[in-house]
């Protein structure tokens, strides 16, 4: 029971949370989607990439779900 609530306690849940919110953000922030081929690529901040798994040019903003 002391290790149970322990590993429950709300100060450990909520940073384990806050560290899983943030891991996600950063993630979210630094990569996207091709919208080519659908792929992760790493975002562009300016200009243009070639996406490496089909060869095509992406660039910030192009999205798909
Ligand atoms: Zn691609």
């Amino acid at each position: 029971m002391l290790v149970v609530e322990a590993v429950l306690s709300p100060p450990l849940v909520i940073g384990a949370a806050l560290a899983v919110g943030l891991g996600l953000f950063w993630g979210w922030r630094n990569y996207q989607r091709c919208p080519h081929c659908g792929r992760i690529v790493p975002r562009v901040s300016q200009g243009w990439f070639r996406c490496r798994a089909c060869g095509r040019q992406y660039r910030k903003g192009l999205r798909v779900r």
